[in-house]
């Protein structure tokens, strides 16, 4: 596997430090909501870049936690008049079920920064004993930046002005979502404020929380140590989280940290940042509620290479259905060549030598994951493999590439059913035929029409069914 490095700006080869298993971490959600399918577009890409890793032979270790105390978290879950713990595992509980949905393997370990608060503290003392950190007058404690050279390496900060000697609290505030933009001094560990409520714990400098930063660092030397293979995250991550998380952890525990970076390019929707006033904030749950199905939704986010941006539309995903489709067919053609029924599982088709005329997709995906090649070349080998002479080879060299991806091949759609009323059966071929021209709003409006007289409609790729509610 070769791929782009965002520290050294070139495609590396990687290859496990410790020559057994690959061990790569990445920032998880913070759990006041539902992630949004921006996340998701980060959380898939990691999980076909870890199945790549194993298919391929490489065991890993992934690590990937739950940012589980912030500001969002606090605030929200005041408002919602639920302790702390109660409300992040609700948000924690659904983001478990949307990425099982979308067939992301779980990972080897979730930590969650709530349960490693003593880790935290740890590295704070160790950065003050070494000149790092500071207690300032507000309660709290900062990095100084200017004690790490080294520091804006990752995000080229050496164009930035730089606003050193400074606390973000002189600056303007300390809230989490100003740490995001701000080059100064930043907070390790937030004293206790009133609107904190219950949200304290006990430390050396008293009481309070830690600043965002701080749990990844924690959590990494936990269970990955002091150095490891490849680091992830969204590029928004790359400044100042990704920055501030280094800094942090090579001046407290002094290890090479991450070998490799990896960042994946937001994506857009409807050609726009996602924004809620815009009305393209969608989460998995508002396009299932459109018919989509999640397979659909995860091949819609691989579509693009992961350093291009991917603009996501409904369009696209109606696309994405339609392609799923395609890959069933063909997929079932080859099965009765090669006189196979049951698909070999995920464990059977690690290290799979030959792949047949899928060779080229993996080749493709090892070159800096790029997925948008593989997922062409894998069009391309399918219409090769109609005439070839060893279908058996072909059909585990498709199946081992579909593992590749976590595409899951649809199920065969029930018949539409056939007891529901005529003026329901035409309703639903009139909502079909809306959905198939495109014409989204009236295609939902008669959605909801039939929901409302009792009738659930559930999409396929290339075909309906319906159910009485
Ligand atoms: P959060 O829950 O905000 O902590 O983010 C979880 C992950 O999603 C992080 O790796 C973010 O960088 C990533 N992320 C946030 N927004 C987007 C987006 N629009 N596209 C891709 N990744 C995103
Ligand atoms: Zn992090």
């Amino acid at each position: 596997m070769r791929l782009f490095d965002t520290l050294a700006r070139e495609i590396q080869d990687l290859s496990p430090i410790n020559g057994e298993s690959f061990g790569f971490y990445c920032c998880g959600p913070t759990v006041y909501g539902p992630a949004h399918i921006g996340n998701f577009r980060t959380f898939v890409v990691q999980d076909v870049f870890r199945r790549a890793l194993e298919l391929g032979g490489t065991p890993t270790k992934h690590v990937r936690n739950l940012t589980d105390v912030d500001d969002k978290t606090i605030r929200d879950s005041q408002a919602a008049g639920k302790t702390l713990g109660e409300f992040t595992a609700f948000w924690t509980e659904k983001f478990h079920v949307d990425c099982a949905a979308l067939n992301c393997l779980e990972p080897h370990i979730e930590p969650s920064a709530v349960e490693h608060i003593p880790q935290q503290v740890q590295m704070i003392e160790e950065l003050i004993e070494k000149g790092h950190a500071y207690s300032a007058e507000d309660g709290s404690v900062y990095f100084r930046i200017s004690s790490y050279p080294e520091y804006g390496a990752l995000s080229h900060l050496e164009n930035r002005d730089l606003d050193l000697g400074h606390t973000q609290s002189q600056r303007a505030n300390d809230s989490d979502e100003y740490e995001k933009d701000s080059v100064a001094d930043f907070v390790l560990w937030k004293a206790r404020r009133e609107d904190d409520g219950e949200n304290y714990w006990s430390s050396p400098w008293g009481e309070g929380r830690p600043g965002w930063h701080l749990e990844c660092s924690a959590m990494i030397r936990e269970y990955l140590g002091e150095s490891f293979d490849l680091h992830s995250g969204g590029e928004d991550l790359v400044f100042p989280h990704h920055e501030n998380e280094i800094a942090q952890s090579k001046c407290s525990c002094g290890g090479d940290f991450a070998a490799h970076w990896f960042h994946i390019t937001h994506l857009l929707v409807e050609g726009k940042k996602m924004s809620k006033s815009l009305g393209n904030f969608y989460r998995l749950g508002d396009l299932l509620e459109k018919g989509a199905s999640a397979n659909a939704v995860r091949f819609a986010l691989i579509g693009a290479h992961y350093r291009k941006q991917l603009n996501f539309t409904l369009d696209s995903l109606h696309a994405a259905g339609e392609a799923l489709d395609k890959l069933h067919k063909a997929e079932r053609s080859l099965a009765e060549l090669a006189g196979q029924d049951v698909a070999p599982s995920y464990e059977e088709l690690i290290g799979l030598e030959d792949k047949g005329l899928f060779e080229e997709a993996w080749i493709g995906l090892n070159e800096d994951l790029n997925t948008q090649r593989a997922i062409g070349a894998i069009f391309g080998a399918l219409r090769r493999a109609e005439n070839d002479t060893d279908p058996l080879t072909q059909w585990k060299g498709l199946h081992f590439m579909l593992n590749a991806l976590g595409i899951e091949l649809p199920e065969v759609m029930e018949e539409v059913a056939e007891d529901a009323p005529e003026e329901i059966q035409a309703l639903a071929v009139e909502r079909w035929e809306a959905r198939s021209n495109k014409e989204w709003a009236k295609s939902d409006e008669l959605r909801d029409k039939l929901k409302d007289l009792g009738w659930l409609v559930k999409d396929g790729s290339g075909d309906y069914s319906l159910e009485k509610l």
